[in-house]
């Protein structure tokens, strides 16, 4: 219950308010800021799963056609080596070399070229068409190694049929080791065409694929053009980091056209042949940005509400504590003097004796009465009565110096001075002064001069546990004392330590 008041008692202030109502929309963009971070997350590792997922159907499409090919190679070298194959007719040794060769839709051209590089064998046509390739690069490579084993070449333009064409080539043995031409297939390169065509990778997304070497075989979706010698990029950054591991992924710009993208790249195992996919990032996160910017948008809007709200109530609570605290003054203020009433002079008397109580320090009490006051409206009109009692309450708060202090209209022509920490003798002092302000009052065109405005004063001074009602019945009886022997001075009622009151020349102060 404690826990719960102190809780509440920082929630009455408006600032609290306004500063729980800043704080609550602060709080929203934090978490969905949090969220949205999640979501670009989210957005990252699709796209890289996708990638994964594309790179890893592409590399194992291209490296089972590649192996079907090669076997194909492997069996015409194989099948050259068959005894008695050179007495063979025509017909049977192309049967007997082309048997496993197969009939692919992108496997153009299967041929044999002699030591000198012209064509012997055609797998299309019992008799060979013509062409020389001892000029190609995979020939002069195969004859000057024996142990190429599977040579892939770069993209080139095929003599027979004028498709762009990569050609797989292995060497031919002669019986006796030496170089004895070379068996070759051609797979067309719009093979990897039709295969990457299913794939959509956004605006901005491209498939390479390269020779080991750096040489580009095919770009999805602007191919390289033709005529051109292909494009090598072994020295560009981002194929060096395809050649650092086996597999990975990175952010990059592309060299050609300085778009950065979302690489995923693979090394084929036994291939010299490195495969990437790259997606733009700024595609990556379009989707996530629409959303950021609609959640954003509307969070802010929310946010810019709620705070605007609160500062609104806020202003509001802060308006309706200020016109409470000016009510609260104004219940406690007397109209007429200005000085505190009856109501604010109660709440301050028991506080007062409570403070004179736990500190030991004496308090003491003037209650004021002018005398024959009655006689001042009655002769001169109710107004100056009025006049005089704003006098009477001038006189008496410029008798006193104190902030604690307190002068206050009890009512009619009758007034009452708190003095705390203000021992008898202190508050005779000021009984004195008021007696002396009061008879300096004039007032100019009615006919009260000085001198004529008096008043009598009930003086009592409480010992530290004196009652707050015990001390205004004191002081009440000291006034009444007043009256009753003669009006125009002080009496002080009678306490346990008397105070050393000094008599005054002109009023007596008196005890009753
Ligand atoms: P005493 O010396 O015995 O105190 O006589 P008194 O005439 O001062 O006292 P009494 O109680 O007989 O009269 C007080 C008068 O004060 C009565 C009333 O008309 C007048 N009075 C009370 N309040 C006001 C006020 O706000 N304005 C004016 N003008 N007169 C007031
Ligand atoms: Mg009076
Ligand atoms: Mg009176």
């Amino acid at each position: 219950m404690t826990a719960l008041r102190r809780l509440a008692g920082p929630l009455r202030s408006p600032w609290a308010w306004t500063l729980l109502g800043m704080l609550a929309p602060i709080g929203m963009l934090v978490v969905s800021g949090l969220m949205l971070l999640d979501l670009r997350r989210d957005a990252w590792d699709k796209a890289e799963q996708t990638s994964r997922n594309l790179l890893q159907v592409i590399e194992r499409d291209v490296a089972r056609n590649v192996e079907i090919i090669d076997l194909s190679l492997q069996a015409i070298v194989e099948n050259l080596k068959a005894p008695d194959l050179a007495e063979a007719s025509r017909e049977l040794r192309q049967l007997v070399l082309f048997d496993r060769v197969v009939a692919a839709r992108d496997v153009g051209v299967v041929l044999i070229l002699d030591e000198r590089g012209d064509s012997i064998m055609d797998a299309a046509s019992a008799i060979a068409r013509r062409t020389n390739n001892a000029d190609r690069d995979y020939f002069k490579a195969h004859a000057a190694r024996s142990d190429l084993g599977l040579s892939i070449s770069h993209p080139v333009v095929s003599r027979l049929t004028g498709a762009p064409i990569i050609v797989l080539s292995r060497r031919i043995n002669k019986p006796d080791g030496s170089f004895g031409g070379v068996a070759l297939a051609s797979l067309s390169l719009s093979y990897f065409s039709r295969l990457f065509d299913r794939i959509d990778l956004g605006q901005q997304g491209t498939i390479n694929l390269f020779h080991r070497d750096g040489t580009r075989i095919v770009r999805y979706p602007t191919p390289d053009p033709l005529s051109a010698p292909p494009p090598n990029f072994i020295h560009t950054t981002n194929f060096q980091r395809f050649l650092r591991q086996d597999r990975g992924t990175f952010v990059g710009t592309t060299f050609s056209d300085g778009v950065e993208r979302h690489y995923t790249f693979v090394q084929f195992a036994d291939l010299p042949l490195v495969l990437n996919v790259a997606v733009g990032t700024s595609e990556i996160d379009a989707e996530w940005r629409r959303k950021a910017l609609v959640l954003g948008g509307i969070l802010l809007a929310l946010g810019g509400l709620t705070a605007g709200l609160s500062l609104l109530f806020g202003r509001e609570l802060r308006h309706r504590t200020a016109i409470e605290a000016e009510l609260a003054r104004l219940s406690r203020t007397d109209v007429l003097t200005g000085l505190t009433n009856r109501r604010g002079f109660d709440e301050a008397l028991g506080p007062a004796c409570e403070r004179a109580r736990r500190t030991g320090r004496p308090l003491c009490l003037l209650i004021v009465d002018a005398d024959h006051f009655k006689r001042y409206n009655d002769q001169y009109g109710h107004a100056v009565g009025d006049a005089v009692l704003k006098g009477l309450g001038r006189s008496l708060s410029a008798s006193v110096h104190r902030p604690d202090d307190l002068v206050a209209r009890l009512g009619g022509e009758e007034f009452a001075v708190l003095l705390p920490e203000t021992d008898a003798a202190g508050a005779a002092h000021i009984a004195e002064s008021i007696h002396a302000k009061v008879a300096e009052l004039a007032f100019e065109g009615t006919g009260i001069q000085a001198g004529m405005v008096r008043v009598s004063i009930g003086l009592a001074c409480g010992p530290p546990d004196t009652a707050a009602a015990d001390l205004f019945r004191l002081a009440d009886a000291a006034l009444y004392s007043a009256k009753e022997t003669g009006r125009n001075r002080t009496c002080c009622a009678p306490m346990p330590e008397r105070p050393a009151v000094r008599p005054r020349a002109s009023q007596g102060v008196t005890q009753p």
